[in-house]
């Protein structure tokens, strides 16, 4: 982990490896502006510093062998007024991945250092530009796989979460103060603060976590999204049910490689939530033994899920093998009585002449919501939609409108805060000394400074920035 003294020029391809346009090479540091002017020549044998944050038109040259590598645009940017604090040179090149690569090993040779994963952004942290919550927006941003998910990335890197830590934080440090004052001058008639003073100012700094906290469930939804598996036998309309779900909202859809034992993940856009649909063909029993792989892929599938689309065909009578599924997906662990995994029931086919029972379905899954659906028309598609949001908000529906905790570790942090400060409120409760609950102030205190970085160790930052990728 590099530290606030560390003084190295950096640089890194600040964009994907791979053959495009244009291709940014990025140097930061107190020689950037040195290293990147030995290299580059502009026309006319210009050789002033260029005014900073314009671009400017040049060449790379090899300094030893003036050989041209590539026709460029470099923006100098002067420190303070850049993403890192400190100098900044981006140079534009030619976006193969020959050409930047050469130019990285000319800046390289020229005494810059290799950037480690993040360093970029750790920079922009330790001098102060972003707080850590909103370092780690920035990956969130990058990440972020819908609208709704690239809104409170955009937010958690304006501030917006931080300042609503901060609010919490600073209500504590008021309490802190008032005591601590007490604590450390009682001969000077500081007055010993009453535990009915206290209280009230607690609470509010209480219920300031728990918002944050409410909110951080439906956050993490946002940022992981949901992991669904639609299931049943053959033929009943788990593909069109795939294909409908991904159509509803097809400008953001974005196909991603499975991640596990190749089955084929989708996502698609659930009202601003990724859902992760999971293409698995059928978990019915079978002696075939090439199905009977296709079988253990839906199975490991179905295990991971978060929630369950098992869909029925309303146009036959429930089958053996309708029965079998269900036996599966029990013995996979889903069971609505016991598991916090959900289950919706999906009817199909109900355009078509009906001959399902459904007193023979509902005994299967009492619990679980049923729509009625087809596919051909369209029929219930936003009704099942609608019943899977309600399901996840546990009925609340989606709030993608305020600040919301994305972060498992924001979140972590946050729980620790509210438990020392329940702690604090029962010390005062019970009239124990006031280092009592000062002890836990201070540690409800410390446990939000983690969220924005002020009491974030050196272990944290390398575990955050680690997970960054080189060049930002
Ligand atoms: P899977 O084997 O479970 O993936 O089922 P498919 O999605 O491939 O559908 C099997 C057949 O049923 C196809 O011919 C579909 O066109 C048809 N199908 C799917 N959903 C409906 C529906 O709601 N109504 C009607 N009439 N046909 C459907």
């Amino acid at each position: 982990m590099q530290n606030n003294t560390d003084n190295d020029t950096i640089v890194a391809i600040a964009t994907p490896l791979g053959v495009g346009g244009i291709g940014v090479v990025r140097v930061s540091g107190p020689e950037a502006f040195a290293v990147v002017q030995s290299l580059f020549s502009q026309p006319h044998g210009q050789h002033d510093l260029p005014p900073s944050h314009l671009l400017t038109y040049g060449q790379i040259r090899d300094p030893r062998t003036r050989e041209s590598i590539d026709e460029v645009l470099v923006a100098f940017m002067k420190a303070p007024r850049t993403y890192t604090r400190e100098d900044v040179v981006e140079i534009q090149g030619h976006g193969g991945p020959l050409v930047l690569q050469r130019i990285l090993r000319l800046v390289l040779a020229q005494g810059a250092r290799m950037a480690n994963p993040g360093e970029f952004t750790l920079r922009a942290f330790l001098n102060g530009r972003l707080d850590l919550a909103q370092a780690e927006a920035v990956m969130d941003l990058i990440e972020a796989q819908t609208e709704a998910g690239q809104r409170l990335a955009l937010q958690q890197l304006r501030g917006r979460v931080s300042a609503q830590v901060q609010e919490a934080r600073h209500a504590i440090l008021g309490v802190i103060a008032s005591i601590e004052a007490s604590i450390d001058f009682p001969e000077e008639e500081v007055p010993i603060p009453q535990s009915n003073e206290l209280t009230p100012l607690l609470l509010a700094a209480q219920e300031q976590v728990e918002a944050l906290l409410a909110g951080a469930e439906q956050g993490k939804l946002y940022r992981q999204g949901l992991r669904t598996a639609i299931i049943g036998r053959p033929n009943v309309g788990k593909s069109s049910l795939l294909n409908a779900l991904l159509r509803a909202d097809r400008a953001i859809v974005t196909p991603v490689a499975g991640t596990t034992r190749d089955t084929v993940e989708e996502v698609a856009n659930l009202h601003g939530i990724p859902l992760h649909l999971i293409d698995t063909a059928g978990i019915t029993p079978t002696v075939d033994p090439v199905e009977e792989i296709g079988i253990q892929r839906s199975r490991a599938a179905a295990e991971t899920a978060d929630m369950v689309l098992l869909i029925f065909d309303s146009s036959e009578e429930l089958s053996e093998q309708d029965w079998l599924v269900s036996q599966e997906l029990r013995a996979l662990g889903f069971d609505p009585q016991v598991d916090s995994r959900q289950v919706v029931l999906v009817v199909n086919k109900i355009d078509c002449p009906q001959r399902l029972n459904y007193e023979a379905v509902r005994p299967l899954w009492p619990l679980a919501p049923l729509v009625r659906t087809s596919m051909l028309t369209g029929e219930g598609l936003a009704q099942l939609e609608e019943t899977m949001v309600s399901l996840v908000t546990s009925g609340k529906g989606l709030h993608s409108e305020s600040a919301l905790i994305t972060s498992t570790r924001h979140r972590e942090s946050l729980r620790h805060a509210a438990a020392h400060l329940q702690a604090s409120l029962a010390s005062l409760h019970q009239q124990l000394p006031l280092d009592f609950v000062s002890i836990d102030l201070r540690a409800a205190y410390d446990a939000l400074g983690e969220i924005t970085g002020e009491t974030a160790s050196d272990d944290l930052l390398e575990r955050i920035f680690s997970e960054f990728c080189i060049g930002k």
